[in-house]
């Protein structure tokens, strides 16, 4: 491709809303433009980077024996009804009226549409297990849609969904396509991570994996063992209790005492001199139109999606400040566990706790020597909070916890018969008998992948694409196309690439050579090849762009060379 043809331009500066590397970079190199908030076109050279990846993901799945087939994205709002997934969905799935005022929605994800398909094609034993996937463009309005391609709106997805007799069908399905994911991730330059994540209260009977990539701007926060295997989402991951703080020990009968003005644990701890982890704190939620209360230690984080589980609610967020009063009776800060009226979720560790100071549900007072049990009854107890850095780890007996964050790029999840029994997916057995069809689903953020791939690979020039998924394997740089030598040169070793079916890039602009060079560190192909004032004697410059190492090569060797990385 010559360059003065590409369809791209290179921006000095990205635009200040760009906030992390990856979009900028992407921005800035001329791979993707922003149409509106969280819609993007590929560029071309955006474009090649996803068909490599998505090369990539069908050679594996193929490989590991999955089908591929296209389904629409619009599709109709009577399937999602009868999932029970049309309002459950909320706000995300987008939902639209045909000209006949039917309703429809785009589509957020697939298990509706395939598993109808299965339904109308599968009725033996004998035709399965099978397993489907699609490249397809999902849709979901995200609430906040940012960081460029790692959440969008419209975005590009590869979701699987596999189709099985029995758990253990399910189980040699599940675990052909996460080894399938790990080829996938490896061959695309991708550090990931597998972590065990949350399946939900009644989302899948069986286990999930989420595929992390390491990155420091990753939403997620994954919880390391730094002895065993140990990883999981915080969203589901557990720590190993602490031994008990003094049960047993006399208390005093609990005494309220004047906090005018302290609400937070921070002022708490300034105003009695006491550390967080003395405090018990007392948060309302409104859980599916009900409110319930969560007792989580002062040094302590409530987990929203472990309360949700506890619960089995499809809602939970927490409450605002007139139900609050309206159920303690006081301003918001002074809620505490003496005396409430709704159901009380008591984290272990506050239940494992002596005694502590908590909130007196009157304004501007707390209580102290408040003993769990013993002052207000403990009927639901569990883990309703994260864990923390440095706790010791639930799987191995050194273990301790250590917190990273990653960008969730894949995802794989054993259904059951979730959908299954709901659009009524079965088929019938070697006795002739009805059964429900087991399934799992898959997915991967393919254009995701675009943005988590270069937060790992980039450096202070710009993107240093893997050989595997780059836009073009050899970026080709004679700093003079004016100079005939130069010129004859470049478009040989040019010929000769794409004869031998590598990728060039021809710099063929009439540009100052600290122009390209720029432009080419921020495009970032692997090999940059520059043909300069030794092109007469028949040599060239080749740059190694993740190592910035240059040799000048004679043309068949540096040729030879490229050959050879590729
Ligand atoms: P997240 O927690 O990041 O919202 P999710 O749990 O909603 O992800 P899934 O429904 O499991 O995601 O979708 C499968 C894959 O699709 C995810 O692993 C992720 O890589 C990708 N994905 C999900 N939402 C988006 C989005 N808004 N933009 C780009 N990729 C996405
Ligand atoms: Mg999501």
């Amino acid at each position: 491709m010559r360059q003065t043809q590409l369809f791209a331009n290179t921006l000095r500066a990205a635009p200040a809303e760009a906030e992390v590397m990856s979009h900028r970079l992407l921005l800035r190199a001329g791979f993707i433009r922003q149409l509106a908030a969280g819609i993007y076109t590929y560029l071309p050279l955006g474009r090649r980077v996803l068909h490599h990846i998505e090369r990539i993901v069908r050679e594996e799945l193929d490989g590991a024996g999955a089908q591929e087939l296209l389904m629409p994205a619009l599709q109709p709002a009577e399937l999602w009804r009868e999932s029970g997934r049309y309002e459950a969905y909320g706000p995300e799935l987008i939902r639209l009226t045909d000209r006949h005022q039917r309703e429809f929605a785009l589509g957020p994800t697939h298990e509706e549409v395939v598993t109808m398909l299965v339904q109308q094609e599968i009725n033996s034993y004998r035709r399965l297990p099978v397993t489907l996937y699609q490249i397809q463009t999902k849709f979901r309005d995200e609430r906040r849609p940012r960081s460029g391609l790692l959440r969008g709106r419209e975005f590009l997805m590869k979701d699987a969904y596999s189709f099985d007799t029995s758990w253990e069908g399910l189980d040699r399905s599940y675990r052909a396509m996460y080894a399938a994911y790990q080829r996938i991730f490896e061959r695309c330059g991708l550090a990931t991570r597998a972590v065990e994540a949350d399946a939900g209260a009644v989302g899948g009977q069986g286990g999930t994996h989420e595929f992390m990539a390491l990155a420091d701007i990753g939403e997620d926060i994954i919880a390391v063992c730094s002895h065993c295997g140990y990883a999981a989402n915080i969203e589901k991951a557990t720590s190993r209790e602490e031994c008990n703080e003094g049960m047993g020990h006399h208390v005093p009968a609990y005494e309220k005492i004047h906090t005018p003005g302290v609400r937070t644990i921070e002022q708490l701890t300034q105003h009695l001199q006491l550390e967080p982890s003395h405090f018990m704190k007392t948060l309302i939620y409104m859980a599916d139109g009900n409110l319930v209360a969560v007792l989580v230690r002062g040094d302590h984080e409530a987990n929203e999606l472990k309360v949700k589980n506890a619960l089995g609610a499809d809602t939970v967020a927490l409450a605002d400040a007139e139900a609050i009063t309206g159920v303690t009776g006081a301003a918001v800060g002074f809620a505490g566990p003496i005396g409430l009226t709704i159901p009380l979720l008591v984290d272990d560790a506050v239940a494992r706790m002596a005694c502590g100071v908590a909130g007196a549900n009157e304004s501007e007072y707390h209580v102290k020597h408040v003993v769990p049990g013993r002052d207000f009854t403990i009927e639901r107890v569990g883990d309703f909070r994260n864990v923390k850095e440095g706790e010791a780890c639930t799987r191995c007996e050194p273990g301790k916890l250590r917190l990273v964050r990653g960008i969730e790029v894949g995802h794989v999840f054993k259904l059951g018969t979730k959908y299954s029994e709901v659009l009524g997916a079965r088929y019938l057995d070697a006795n002739g008998r009805e059964q429900l069809v087991m399934m799992g689903c898959y997915g991967i953020g393919v254009s995701r992948m675009l943005s988590a791939i270069v937060e790992q690979h980039h450096d202070d020039r710009g993107i240093v694409w893997p050989t595997s998924i780059a836009p073009y394997s050899v970026h080709l740089i004679p700093i003079s196309m004016k100079d005939e030598t130069q010129r004859n040169v470049a478009m040989t070793i040019y010929d000769t690439l794409r004869r031998r079916k590598i990728d060039v890039l021809l710099d063929d602009r009439d540009e100052r050579a600290g122009v390209k060079f720029n432009d080419s560190d921020l495009i970032g192909l692997p090999i940059r090849i520059v043909v300069g004032k030794d092109a007469i004697h028949g040599k060239v410059e080749y740059v190694d762009r993740y190592t910035n190492d240059k040799q000048l090569l004679a043309i068949d060797d540096a040729l030879l060379r490229v050959s050879a990385s590729n």
